[in-house]
């Protein structure tokens, strides 16, 4: 099932200087990255999807809804966006209050907006912390809370521009753990993300921007194999699949076990 429906997209922040150019892009189910170097396009492309951002020229269609009029409030329950910076998103005095107010704005009740918000904070490991101001809490909180905040309005669609960013390693396998729950859930994620290791390791389709066009779109076996496309993009193969190519390897692995079972032989 087609859940978004990008066509002949482009979009400019100036006359003149196009950002986007001409994208057209299909997204199914499958768990995508969207990776490319900075300025290339993938923050406003997610803005774009999400609606806070009208298109200069294209088509947009989200669970074959006509979304280019429709506003970030209106598309609140179809698609979500967890923003780089969670000082962007945050403003509530208590963690519990900052990720009911998504399931309350779509018009959960009280009790059903409550139980919502703290199965979400179980779920990126801050049940414990609902009481507490989230502008006391470190950035790798602060960002989950943000992440909790979009899983509770449960939309079908979530887009997390950088969800790793300021995570240590627990925070990374949080991360991973969400990323696989949504998944099971059958919702549609997307990331932004410049972390390689994490793409190989939990991301169906790697979708590569490049000055504001997609310039390669993959597994991430297809797009890891393809070194002239990384140097030229800027991107670094994952740790394992460099390790292996060091080792003189002409395989792309994606993680420890592949890497281990091939040494075996
Ligand atoms: P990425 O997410 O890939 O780093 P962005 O979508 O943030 O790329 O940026 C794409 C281009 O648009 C960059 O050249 C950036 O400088 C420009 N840009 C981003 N936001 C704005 C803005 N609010 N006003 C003007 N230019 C912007």
């Amino acid at each position: 099932m087609i859940r978004i429906a990008v066509k002949d997209l482009s979009f400019s922040y100036r006359p003149g200087e196009e950002v986007l150019k001409g994208i057209t892009l299909e997204f199914d189910g499958r768990s995508t990255a969207i990776v490319g170097q900075n300025g290339s396009g993938k923050t406003t492309f997610a803005k774009l999807l999400k609606g806070l951002l009208k298109p200069t020229r294209g088509e947009i269609s989200i669970l074959g809804r006509p979304a280019n009029q429709m506003t970030a409030a209106a598309l609140a329950p179809y698609i979500g966006l967890v923003f780089q910076n969670p000082n962007d998103q945050i403003f509530k005095s208590t963690v519990l209050d900052e990720v009911m107010f998504g399931p309350l704005n779509i018009g959960e009740d009280l009790e059903r907006a409550k139980e919502k918000a703290r199965q979400a904070l179980e779920m990126v490991g801050l049940g414990d912390r609902a009481a507490e101001n989230p502008q006391d809490l470190g950035l790798s909180e602060k960002k989950r809370v943000c992440i909790a905040s979009i899983v509770a309005m449960e939309p079908e669609i979530l887009i997390l521009d950088e969800p790793t960013i300021a995570q240590d390693h627990a925070g990374v396998a949080i991360v991973r753990r969400v990323i696989g729950e949504l998944k099971e859930r059958g919702k549609l994620v997307m990331a932004i993300l410049h972390d390689m290791d994490f793409v190989a390791g939990n991301f169906e389709r790697v979708i590569v921007f490049h000055r504001g066009t997609v310039l390669a779109d993959g597994n991430p076996r297809e797009i890891f194999s393809r070194r002239e496309l990384l140097e030229r993009t800027g991107l670094e193969a994952p740790h394992i699949t460099r390790l292996g190519w060091s080792l003189g390897r002409r395989e792309t692995y994606l993680t420890e076990a592949e890497f281990i079972q091939a040494m075996r032989m």
